[in-house]
């Protein structure tokens, strides 16, 4: 790629995906440092085989997004042609409408969207385009973080420890200013992808919880690391308390890099050594983000495959007809668990702390399957990412990559009184909690306990 200004006048194309952002985003920093002038891209693409639909929470969020795309893009001169359609054919169509000499992305790491994105790239390469893609969302490439036998990680410590031995985290890019823009064919406008619930329209606590877009997610970057950070460390796993980032949508949607969260918390701690612990904390959860990726490109089919397949014999035996129904509403009669599935329901997202202990509670009290689970958060929750989400329900489900052991059963009584020991979280998502309303327990805790070890020995019978 070069940096000379080209003088043929056919433009460079960005095709935006999962890096919904003008800063820090090396696709567009290419086409603009290219002297084309730039076209950007989304591609709604709703049947491409093996895609998975985001779920209706995540609609919700890359809607809005969008939407604030096409303001800092606007801002710059240009704005957001939005097409819809399987990518490989709308890219190809675009680039023959515009007569486009270059298209630009920034990389994905499902198994179906790097299929798509190999072919995309050939196509473009043999139709004589400039065609590249770059690292923009995670912050060690999976392939290039190995084991001394050459594979993927499957435990975490050794993972983390071989990235911070890696070289360190590029510097964020610095933000394009204006750039020249070539006339847009038609497009459709981004309200026609039909993103946004309306009958019924369920989005009111989403948009009292949340502003998405790239803007407001550098000021709660900025804000997390000016008042939050140095308590991290203690806080975070206190659900009463809001001590952590809550930058998950931001860094699943590409609104914020990573590298921009990595050097901003990086730089705090050298400023203010006080805050080292905590920041040093702060940036190994970045790792497990890290870890879920690097185990999704190793297992693309992560979230329906058990990745130790000797979890294949686990019976599920779903001793509870209606629990799923009782779990996904918050009326299991359990407080912590109520909280949490009504904490998702109502904003898009669930403490970290309370995603464990709803997620156990379901796979080893309800005895219902993860996949289940997964599915629900997959939909409910404005963060659900292809990696983490999968990474997370089957590292507590016990058939995960460096998974807690099955048998290590989260008591959900016994983290209320250690996380929330005040109520304050309970209270504040299950107000009936300690009056007659509150539905008594639809399982018993010690009892299931036991009937889930049970059905374990059958995964333990058949290795
Ligand atoms: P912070 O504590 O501030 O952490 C900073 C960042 O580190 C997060 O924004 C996130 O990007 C990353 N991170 C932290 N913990 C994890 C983790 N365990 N795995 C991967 N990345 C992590 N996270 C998602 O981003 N998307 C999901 O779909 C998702 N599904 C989950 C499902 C289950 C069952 C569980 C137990 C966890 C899941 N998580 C998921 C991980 C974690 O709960 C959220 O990332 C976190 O709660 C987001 O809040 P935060 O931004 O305030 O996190």
């Amino acid at each position: 790629m070069s940096d000379r200004a080209s003088s043929d006048g056919r433009p460079a194309v960005v095709w935006f995906r999962d890096d919904l952002r003008v800063a820090d985003n090396p696709a567009l920093d290419a086409a603009v440092r290219s002297g084309r002038p730039v076209v950007c891209v989304y591609l709604w693409d709703d049947v491409s085989p093996g895609l998975r639909p985001p779920g209706a929470a995540a609609r919700w969020w890359l809607h809005h997004s969008l939407v604030a795309l096409d303001a800092e893009l606007r801002a710059r001169g240009s704005r957001l042609l939005v097409r819809r359609g399987a990518a490989e054919s709308e890219l190809k169509a675009l680039i023959a409408e515009l007569d486009a000499a270059a298209l630009f992305w920034n990389r994905r790491y499902g198994g179906a969207e790097r299929a798509i994105d190999a072919a995309v790239k050939s196509a473009a390469r043999e139709a004589g385009l400039d065609a590249g893609s770059f690292g923009a969302n995670l912050l060690f490439e999976p392939w290039t973080i190995r084991t001394g036998a050459g594979t993927a990680f499957s435990v975490f410590s050794p993972f983390w420890r071989a990235c911070l031995s890696a070289p360190a985290p590029r510097m964020p890019l610095p933000t394009p200013g204006g750039f020249p823009t070539a006339g847009l064919p038609d497009g459709l406008r981004i309200d026609d992808l039909g993103l946004l619930p309306t009958r019924p329209d369920w989005a009111g606590g989403l948009r009292d919880a949340w502003e998405p877009g790239e803007r407001s997610a550098h000021t709660d970057l900025a804000r997390f690391v000016r008042d939050d950070l140095a308590r991290y460390r203690d806080d975070r796993d206190i659900p009463g308390v809001d001590a952590t980032s809550r930058l998950s949508p931001r860094l699943r949607w590409g609104e914020l890099s990573p590298h921009q969260v990595w050097h901003a918390a990086s730089a705090a701690r050298e400023h203010d050594p006080g805050v080292a612990d905590s920041a040093a904390v702060f940036l190994s959860e970045l790792g497990w983000r890290e870890f879920a990726y690097h185990t999704l490109f190793a297992h693309p089919d992560a979230a329906t495959v058990n990745i130790h397949r000797q979890y294949d014999a686990f019976p599920w035996p779903r001793l509870h007809p209606g629990a799923l129904h009782a779990w996904q509403r918050g009326r299991t009669g359990i407080p912590l668990v109520d909280a949490g599935m009504r904490e998702l329901s109502t904003t898009g997202t669930m403490h970290n702390r309370v995603r464990m202990v709803t997620a156990s509670f379901l796979t080893k009290n309800l005895l219902i399957d993860w996949r289940l689970g997964e599915q629900w958060f997959w939909d409910t929750l404005v963060d659900a990412d292809p990696a983490s989400n999968p990474f997370n329900w089957q590292w507590v489900a016990g058939s995960g990559a460096d998974a807690a052991p099955y048998f290590r059963v989260f008591n959900p009584e016994l983290q209320r009184t250690k996380f929330d020991p005040h109520g304050d979280y309970v209270r504040r998502w299950v107000p009936e909690w300690d009056g007659l309303d509150y539905p008594e327990p639809v399982v018993d805790l010690a009892e299931t306990r036991r009937a889930a070890l049970a059905a374990y020995d059958t995964v333990r019978a058949s290795t």
